[in-house]
């Protein structure tokens, strides 16, 4: 069926749920608080389904023409010998599609891009969407981790939670790389990816206090953490310069008992912001905006579209949450390294989520 529907937040989720009931003959109305599209951002990994979420946007050859595809992925341990690698070409064999690397902006912009037909407010924050609920059919909630909305519906016991790491992001231009690396260290990790542009993205996490800057910079704290670290860290250290540096402290969403409330629908981080370690968030964000367009299409109610959306992705994003908190955790060992290295070895012969 048809309505109208109003969406909080014009990131990755809003951008996409905009389009997809655009094109599914919703009236469709975004809000967004920034008085733009975000220009920084560092590469995130696009995985098969998500791929193939965004060709029912007609975005996904834009992905594949703009992304960078992941070739390889080597986890090595600090000394720079080899732990294990991911079999990527079994991922492209079983979807005809690799991962692929492409810059948040990017994304941003192939999705604004494909939601021009909607109207799309920017610089204009919702506090409370309890008058959006009485305008139409629909509200959207995809207003990230810190949701207003996810509070005032479920309360202080579903509040983004702090998981004791910290995360430093940033990337290099003029170095290109077609490898994925990951450098596994006592209770910290160094990442190394393509991105488009000829650029490599590089990611660092360790376990440190809630909001707590590093004193001396952060350049300075990476270079402590990791400058004994062997091979392509040390060029990333040598490389990078403090003002290029971003860094976030990471959190997660307790599992929902719910995706939908009313005739209001949670998507994305909203609904279940998970560790960044199995790079997924942003591609499941994707596929709930679109399997909710696809669901609200579908259904003769929209009360039936809304349950249906929750049952077909509140299991799955939660169960990888639940997998990336594991992923997550054991990233944190800084003792019996040779059991975690098993370990790491293990879930790298499971055929990895496409
Ligand atoms: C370190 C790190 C690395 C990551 N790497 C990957 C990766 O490789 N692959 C991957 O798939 N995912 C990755 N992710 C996860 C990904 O970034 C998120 O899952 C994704 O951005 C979620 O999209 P979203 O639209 O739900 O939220 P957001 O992208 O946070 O967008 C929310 C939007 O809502 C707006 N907003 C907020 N409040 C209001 C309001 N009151 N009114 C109006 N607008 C509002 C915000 O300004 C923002 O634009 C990573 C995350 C982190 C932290």
């Amino acid at each position: 069926m048809r309505g109208t529907a109003k969406i909080v937040g014009g990131g990755i989720g809003g951008l996409a749920a905009a389009s997809a009931l655009h094109q599914a003959g919703w009236d469709v109305t975004l809000y967004e608080r920034e008085v733009g599209l975000s220009g920084a951002g560092t590469a995130l990994g696009m995985w098969p389904s998500a791929v193939a979420a965004l060709d029912h946007i007609g975005t996904g050859d834009d992905v594949r023409t703009q992304g960078t595809e992941q070739t390889s992925a080597e986890f090595l341990r600090a000394d720079g010998t080899l732990i294990g690698k991911l079999d990527t070409t079994r991922l492209r064999r079983r979807t005809g599609d690799p991962v692929y690397l492409l810059s948040r902006p990017a994304l941003l912009n192939l999705l604004y891009r494909a939601a021009q037909n909607t109207a799309t407010h920017f610089g204009h924050p919702i506090a409370d969407i309890t008058s959006l609920q009485r305008e139409c059919d629909v509200v959207v909630v995809a207003d990230g981790i810190f949701s207003r909305t996810r509070a005032a519906l479920f309360g202080d016991r579903y509040r983004a939670r702090y998981i004791g790491v910290t995360a430093w992001r940033g990337w290099i231009d003029n170095r290109p790389t077609r490898t994925m690396t990951e450098t596994w260290g006592r209770g910290a990790k160094f990442g190394i990816t393509p991105q488009e542009g000829g650029r490599t993205n590089w990611y660092a996490t360790t376990v440190a206090p809630e909001g707590a800057p590093s004193p001396d910079g952060e350049l300075a704290r990476l270079r402590e953490l990791f400058g004994s670290w062997g091979g392509p860290v040390r060029m990333v250290l040598d490389t990078i310069a403090e003002e290029a540096i971003l860094r976030h402290d990471l959190h997660v969403v307790p599992p929902l008992p719910t995706f939908v409330s009313g005739n209001v629908a949670l998507i994305g981080d909203a609904a279940h912001a998970m560790p960044p370690d199995l790079g997924r968030g942003a591609c499941e964000t994707l596929i709930d905006a679109i399997t909710l367009a696809r669901c609200l299409r579908e259904s003769p109610m929209i009360d039936a579209g809304l349950h249906a959306y929750d049952r077909r992705r509140r299991r799955p994003t939660q169960r990888l949450a639940a997998a990336a908190a594991g992923a997550s955790r054991l990233t944190r060992w800084n003792r019996n390294l040779w059991l975690r290295d098993g370990l790491l070895r293990m879930s790298l012969l499971l055929p990895p989520p496409a």
